[in-house]
């Protein structure tokens, strides 16, 4: 009976000294805070916390009776202010070796593109307007000049993604009609963007052609009749149909399109506006070479090799984009202001032959010499080593980045990173390297590593900001090291 009643009085005594909103907003410390995130969310907070130490106590959490502190109520209120005033979409540091990653957003932006899409996001422009003539423009004139300059095109035109450009084409070009197209080029790529979809809902009729591994040109010339819209090439970028193949040589089928006069198109994906390579990789093949080719229409990404801001480019026949720029739907599909002033910028960083590869992020993470990625290695692995107990080893290891996003899909990238593996090797680890790669997702600028043979391997080729990922380390939780 006694001891109940005690119990009673704890409660009681808990419960009054969960401070009152009001006695929590007037401290210094919380005044500072809502300077930094707002009223709004720090009050929200306060009356969260409240709640959750008064269920504590329903719940009986003993160690919670007795007097609350109400400096560990403040730090639990600043806490939890920080977590719910971060921002949905923030920065992580992509150590994955995959360059260019849809899931993490793709191309970086050089400087001169982020500071024009600054520009015109915070004041009025010329989108679509001529200043001379005091008149009605179309935004596409910020970009198509250049385009046409790095393709070899008659026109261009952009819209909001490689996907679009394609709905776009087929709808304007081939509505009602049937789109051939060989039957192994039949491509899913990331899971949401399956070909024989955005055909149905561009309106067009899917006719493969051929067999999965064998296509002959016959097969698309007995194909051909009044009710072909167009003949689409798509380039298969995440895997290749390999062994017993025969491919139609393009430049048969861009001859029987022009017999038939049925338009040839090609959806590159990730098409490179210039021709890059060193000893161990090649960018290609780009519009330019499609273009002279023959091909009337080409579409690519212009956040895959390009470098640039997410887009889908198109060039070709003039004529044929004019018919584009008429359908309704491209209106429904047209770049934001902010995307053309990125754009155009990278565009004008392309004209500089000996800078580009230095100046275009994506460029430059892509043809980063290894021995420059070995060197940041040296610097950083004892930094990590730090973090880890005698049963870790952490070591400069060899591994292979990629381009990614369907870029050059069979190509591997020789590069170095940091491995971290358990020195005894009869010990069970996948759950262990589950573990730690969660540790280095959970740290305030989250590092994204992956598991490969065995250990957990944070590839550097990507890393630039090489004092953000210092920083982390300090946050790394003490268990590793005991
Ligand atoms: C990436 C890709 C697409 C889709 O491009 P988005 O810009 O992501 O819409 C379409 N076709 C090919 C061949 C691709 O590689």
């Amino acid at each position: 009976m006694h001891k109940k009643l005690n119990k009673q009085q704890k409660k009681q005594s808990f419960l009054s000294s969960v401070p009152s909103v009001h006695e929590i907003l007037d401290l210094h410390e919380i005044k500072k805070l809502i300077s930094k995130v707002g009223q709004q969310v720090v009050s929200n907070v306060v009356r969260m916390t409240q709640e959750e130490y008064r269920h504590s106590l329903i719940e009986g959490n003993k160690k919670q009776f007795g007097k609350l502190e109400k400096s560990l109520f403040v730090d639990r209120v600043i806490e939890k202010a920080l977590v719910e005033s971060q921002r949905s979409i923030r920065p992580i540091i992509n150590l994955s070796g995959t360059i260019l990653h849809t899931n993490l957003g793709r191309a970086l932006l050089p400087h001169q593109s982020i500071e024009a899409m600054v520009e015109v996001a915070s004041q009025t422009s010329n989108l679509e307007y001529n200043i001379e003539e005091g008149s009605r423009d179309n935004r596409d004139k910020h970009i198509e000049e250049d385009l046409c300059h790095f393709t070899g095109a008659e026109a261009a035109t952009v819209v909001n993604n490689n996907a679009a450009a394609l709905m776009l084409i087929l709808n304007s070009l081939a509505r009602r009609k049937d789109v051939l197209i060989s039957r192994g080029e039949l491509i899913e790529i990331g899971g949401s963007f399956r070909l024989p979809d955005i055909m149905k809902s561009s309106g067009c009729k899917l006719k493969e052609v051929g067999t999965t591994n064998r296509t002959h040109i016959e097969d698309f010339v007995e194909n051909i009749d009044s009710k072909t819209g167009l003949i689409l090439k798509a380039y298969t970028s995440n895997y290749t149909i390999s062994g017993f193949t025969s491919g139609v040589r393009e430049s048969d089928l861009i001859k029987v399109s022009k017999n038939r006069n049925v338009p040839f198109v090609v959806d590159l994906g990730s098409g490179s506006l210039v021709k890059l390579s060193n000893s161990f990789l090649k960018i290609e093949p780009t519009p330019l070479k499609k273009i002279k080719m023959g091909a009337d229409l080409i579409t690519f990404s212009g956040d895959k090799l390009v470098g640039g801001p997410q887009c889908g480019i198109i060039v070709g026949r003039k004529e044929l984009i004019n018919k584009i720029n008429k359908n309704a739907m491209k209106r429904a599909m047209r770049c934001d202001k902010l995307t053309i002033a990125a754009l155009s910028e990278i565009l004008k960083l392309y004209k500089n032959p000996d800078t580009v590869v230095e100046n275009i992020p994506t460029l430059r993470q892509i043809f980063r010499p290894k021995k420059e990625i070995r060197i940041l290695a040296d610097r950083l692995l004892p930094l990590v080593q730090s973090n880890f107990n005698q049963r870790f080893v952490a070591e400069v290891v060899c591994c292979e980045s990629q381009v990614g996003s369907g870029s050059l899909p069979n190509k591997t990238i020789p590069s170095v990173g940091i491995s971290i593996r358990l020195k005894s090797k009869s010990l069970p680890k996948s759950g262990l390297l589950k573990k730690l790669s969660k540790a280095f997702r959970e740290l305030p600028v989250p590092i994204l590593g992956r598991v490969s043979g065995g250990s957990f391997v944070l590839d550097l080729r990507c890393l630039e900001t090489e004092d953000i990922f210092i920083k982390q380390l300090e946050y790394f939780p003490s268990y590793w090291k005991k």
